[in-house]
């Protein structure tokens, strides 16, 4: 039998078509992170769910949830398309990157009530055509911060020493930041001036975007970091990787 009426926001990851005219949709929430729906007949009624199930849409979902995991899809209304993400390849390549990451990440089913704000407001940013590079390294250093995988930054990860105006090395697979010593010659060298930005961007709401400005030095250097942490965490390499520069 089916269960009780359920109504709530979701952020659309993406669709799978299933036999004749249903699609299975990937959905993020708030309260019940990662969930799958049956969207029955999607492809041929096209005035029930629309253009709505579409990669990256926001939209309210009505449904039903029975003993099986998978959502049954009543109906849906359209909260916002984010039809800027398909103006530029880098955009879209970005959007399907920060999905693929959560979809490798989380489990299915927990609340996510913050990752969920981090995401939309990244793809929110992209769609309204916020600098890529900016908006990857906020979403990538919040999302490892917000799942507890944040490496140790402004002291040495292994003699715990505080560094003040000195070299030092970057090693993920080590705990993070290490003194020359420590390191020996492990890691990638990194300035201290990008760590202590990085630092300094998680005392920031993870939901905005906006107003940041960093270096092309703090940019590189970042990228190597959070590609060393992230390294450590995901299961695999992401695939949406190959479409970025
Ligand atoms: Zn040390």
């Amino acid at each position: 039998m089916a269960g009780h009426l359920h109504r709530c926001q979701a952020l659309v990851l993406r669709h799978i078509d299933y036999g004749e005219a249903d699609r299975i949709v990937s959905l993020l929430t708030a309260e019940q992170g990662l969930q799958k729906a049956f969207a029955r007949a999607a492809r041929k009624s096209r005035k029930r769910f629309g253009a709505m199930l579409e990669p990256f849409s926001q939209i309210i979902v009505h449904y039903r949830s029975g003993r099986g995991s998978l959502w049954s899809l009543q109906e849906t209304e359209l909260l916002d398309s984010r039809t800027g993400l398909r103006q530029d390849l880098q955009r879209l390549g970005l959007a399907s990157y920060g999905v693929e990451l959560v979809e490798l990440l989380l489990e299915e089913a927990q609340p996510q009530p913050q990752i969920f704000q981090l995401l939309c407001s990244y793809l929110d940013f992209l769609a309204q055509g916020g600098d890529g590079e900016v908006a990857r390294l906020l979403y990538e250093l919040r999302l490892v911060y917000l799942l507890g995988y944040i490496p140790h930054f402004l002291h040495c990860s292994l003699c715990l020493k505080i560094f003040s105006d000195e070299a030092i090395r970057f090693d993920a697979a080590r705990g993070g930041s290490l003194c020359l010593d420590c390191a020996g010659g492990s890691g990638a060298q990194i300035g201290l001036g990008t760590i202590g930005s990085l630092a300094r961007t998680l005392n920031i709401s993870p939901s905005r975007f906006s107003g940041f400005r960093f270096g092309r030095q703090t940019l590189e250097e970042g990228r190597t970091i959070l590609s060393q942490v992230l390294a450590q965490v995901l299961p695999r390499p992401p695939k949406s990787l190959r479409f970025l520069p």
